[in-house]
């Protein structure tokens, strides 16, 4: 044991406040957060995760990080198994070993993390004195086959619901197995990769996945929190003065996920962190977030400015986390009061089509310098193909609104090798981006400065669960060339700073996102080799362009189809049709009457015992029924 480690974390819980100790509970679990703690920190999963798990009667929980440099030589130089923060205990040494991961970029780190606490990588490698090793967060809803042979059990959907199930059979069985063969049987909600054999065709692409016993399912259904309103339902209560429906919906005992452990030292640490909406509703075409948190639902205004008045002792600062702020039924609310506490507001991203000038007021009040917005190309043919319904005189006006209140510096987020992409889109990107400088210049002589526009340019990723899952990431060269192309084109525009993703980069997501297991090896082999992904494909012999380069044909079973996300097929289809011809689609209404896309449940959801899924318990059921 490195005493240098034990005294570092020592250090760091002295300056947080929040945390839990428990070393006589009858249960512990280790909540691993695959990056640094200072990233992991602002990881508002983590802390949700945190907070439930403690909650449980008879259960601790403590997070484990992966160690920054300075504690990874020292780990490495000394030998000492990877640690908890709290009580310093050995991973290994725990009852349960869960991973909270977000992005599949950090599935090498939680190879790495495995690896550093000596537990084997390889769930067939484990025995029943080892840990239990869960992954969950949002990267198991879209594929986790990449990382299923590491995972004795992968939680298939929102935490806040599938916590209890989870503690309820470990507690509940004796034995492995027995913990594996009940959360199996549960059918939606757990997925056991162990219980299913792989059959693939003679070409490599996968056949078919067969549960090996009696009772297990042959697809895992995605579990969804939903006692929280659906935006759209919300909205049209308070729109049509539906007092008593309106009133029934907010007053749900509904989750409010926020900041459970003060940590000023890391990432955002000094402010709090609330999650007021999951979900947006404009299903843009590439966005995992959109479609795999449909339907959008929020936390009622009251929730949040509870927590924020019982945070207001510690801080000044507070952080809105959202994929759609301004489309939160009850913003105005939100922001009025929150800014009456003397709060600071930021916000974890903007939509350009929803920018309020009310929320402009307060980030400016709040004194944030910087905006960002994400108009993900320069060509309004291309925003149509991934329907983000936009046009580029409109991104002016909005850009021109941000400037003329003298935030005079904007991020603008930009993807390149969107499919039908063709130079000619890129060349838009150039005008777009001197139409919004020159923007700023003009807001700028009233405040006698100039700002800068910062593209941000990434590589396009297609993503599970999206209607462009079946088409394949842009040439590895190809790539690079368009990023070199727009990246010199740019960087001719003065006020303008250039950042890009590079196009290496780019196929190493895609291989993590549209993989089978096969690339387990992969992702084992780059986390002993230091993160050297060409070095792991290489000694694998693993042809990562078989996964990411090759449109998919409609008939082909995706890896990542043995998650039943909810989406159907055919609406998936049409969408990846639509977006071929350049047609915009609406967006989501989150009505409850909708059968859209599939999700919602009045569709394949109607039936679900309400133990197993809770999108509209029985007493919601009802009060719409009786308001309809
Ligand atoms: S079924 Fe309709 S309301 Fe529900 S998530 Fe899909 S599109 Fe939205």
């Amino acid at each position: 044991m490195s005493r240098k480690i034990i005294d570092s974390y020592k250090r760091k819980l002295a300056a947080e406040d929040g945390y839990v100790v428990a070393r006589d509970a009858e249960l512990r679990i280790a909540l691993c957060y695959p990056n640094t703690h200072a990233i992991g920190m602002a990881n508002l999963g983590l802390h949700t995760m945190y907070e439930l798990f403690n909650n449980i009667p008879g259960v601790a929980c403590e997070r484990v990080f992966l160690p920054d440099a300075d504690e990874l030589t020292e780990y490495e130089r000394t030998g000492t198994p990877l640690m908890s923060l709290e009580t310093q205990t050995a991973v290994r040494k725990f009852d349960v070993v869960a991973f909270s991961i977000s992005f599949e970029t950090d599935y090498l780190n939680m190879a790495r993390m495995l690896q550093l606490s000596d537990v084997p990588v390889w769930s067939k490698d484990r025995t029943e004195r080892d840990p239990l090793v869960i992954m969950g967060g949002a990267a198991s809803f879209l594929n986790p086959e990449p990382i299923a042979d590491f995972t004795d059990v992968i939680a298939v959907g929102e935490g806040e619901i599938l916590a209890f199930q989870l503690i309820d059979a470990i507690q509940e069985n004796d034995s492995k197995e027995d913990i594996l063969l009940s959360l199996a049987g549960i059918g939606r909600g757990f997925y056991v990769p162990s219980l299913y054999d792989v059959i693939y065709n003679d070409d490599g692409t996968v056949f078919d996945y067969l549960p090996k016993q009696p009772g297990v399912p042959k697809r895992v259904g995605r579990a969804l929190a939903a006692v929280n309103p659906k935006e759209g339902t919300l909205r049209r209560a308070l729109k049509r003065g539906e007092t008593e429906l309106a009133d029934f919906l907010l007053n749900q005992d509904t989750f409010c996920p926020s900041t459970s452990v003060w940590s000023p030292e890391a990432e955002m640490g000094d402010r709090l962190l609330v999650e007021i909406s999951r979900g947006c509703s404009q299903g843009c075409r590439f966005c995992w977030a959109g479609y795999n948190y449909y339907p959008p639902r929020v936390v009622p205004a009251k929730d949040i400015l509870a927590k924020a008045a019982e945070w207001r002792g510690k801080t000044n600062k507070i952080g809105l986390v959202s994929t759609a702020v301004c489309d939160h039924p009850e913003i105005s609310t939100i922001l009025r009061e929150l800014r009456a506490m003397d709060y600071r507001i930021s916000v974890s991203s903007l939509r350009l089509d929803q920018i309020s000038d009310e929320l402009l007021d307060a980030l400016v009040e709040s004194r944030d310098q910087q905006i960002a917005v994400a108009p993900e190309t320069g060509s309004d043919r291309l925003r149509r193909v991934i329907n983000k319904n936009l046009t580029n005189d409109e991104i002016i006006d909005i850009c021109g609104a941000v400037f003329d209140r003298g935030m005079l510096t904007v991020k603008l987020y930009m993807m390149v090798g969107l499919p039908t992409e063709t130079d000619e889109d890129l060349d838009e990107i150039f005008t777009l981006v001197t139409r919004v400088k020159d923007r700023m210049l003009e807001a700028g002589k009233k405040f006698g400065r100039a700002g800068k526009i910062i593209p941000s340019l990434n590589g396009f990723v297609p993503k599970p669960n999206t209607p462009l899952q079946w088409d394949a990431i842009c040439d590895q060269r190809e790539l690079k060339r368009r990023i070199k192309y727009v990246c010199k084109g740019l960087s001719k525009i003065p006020n303008v700073e250039v950042r890009f993703m590079s196009a290496k980069i780019a196929h190493e997501q895609a291989l993590f996102s549209s993989g089978d297991r096969n690339v387990a090896k992969v992702i084992d082999s780059a986390a002993r080799f230091g993160g050297d992904m060409q070095r792991a494909l290489r000694e694998t012999g693993i042809d990562a362009a078989f996964h990411t380069s090759r449109d998919r044909s409609y008939d082909e079973f995706l890896p990542w189809s043995i998650v039943d996300s909810g989406l159907s097929f055919e609406f998936l289809k049409t969408e990846h049709e639509k977006a071929r011809e350049s047609l915009s689609s609406l967006p989501c209404p989150a009505v409850e009457k909708c059968t859209t896309c599939g999700v919602c449940p009045t569709t394949w959801l109607a039936d679900a015992p309400e133990a197993l899924i809770q999108i509209q318990p029985a007493r919601v059921r009802e009060a719409l029924a009786a308001a309809a």
